[in-house]
C-alpha cells in the first residue's frame, strides 16, 4: 500500500462511520418500535428508522465531500503537506513537546 493510498483511506474511510452508527441506531429503533406488533398493536415510530438512516446518509455524504475537497486542494498543491512523502497532514494535536500534526501517508509527526 503506497503512502497516497494510505492517505486516501485515512481520509475517506471515516466518512462511513456516521452511516454505520445511524444504521445501528435505526435497527435498535426499529426493534423498539416493533415491540407492540408482537402483541397485535401497531409500530410506535414507523418512520423513525428511515429518518435515522437518511440522517446518517446525509452526515456521511457531507463528511465525504469535506474530505474530498481537502484531497482536491492537496492535489492542486494547497494545504500543508509532509516533507517526507508529500501527503496531507492531519489535524493539530497536543503532544508532550507541543502541538504537532501527523502525516496521513507515512504517519510521521510534524511540529507546527
Ligand atoms: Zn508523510
Amino acid at each position: 500500500m503506497s503512502y497516497v493510498s494510505r492517505m486516501c483511506a485515512r481520509l475517506l474511510v471515516p466518512s462511513a462511520w456516521p452511516l454505520v452508527a445511524a444504521l445501528l441506531v435505526a435497527m435498535a429503533a426499529k426493534a423498539l418500535s416493533d415491540l407492540p406488533v408482537a402483541s397485535g398493536g401497531a409500530p410506535v415510530w414507523p418512520d423513525l428508522p428511515g429518518l435515522l438512516v437518511l440522517l446518517g446518509v446525509g452526515a456521511s455524504t457531507l463528511y465525504y465531500l469535506v474530505q474530498m475537497v481537502r484531497l482536491l486542494r492537496w492535489q492542486r498543491g494547497h494545504g500543508d503537506s509532509c516533507y517526507v512523502c508529500g501527503c496531507l497532514l492531519g489535524r493539530e494535536t497536543q503532544g508532550r513537546r507541543g502541538t504537532y500534526r501527523r502525516c496521513l501517508g507515512c504517519g510521521k509527526p510534524h511540529s507546527s
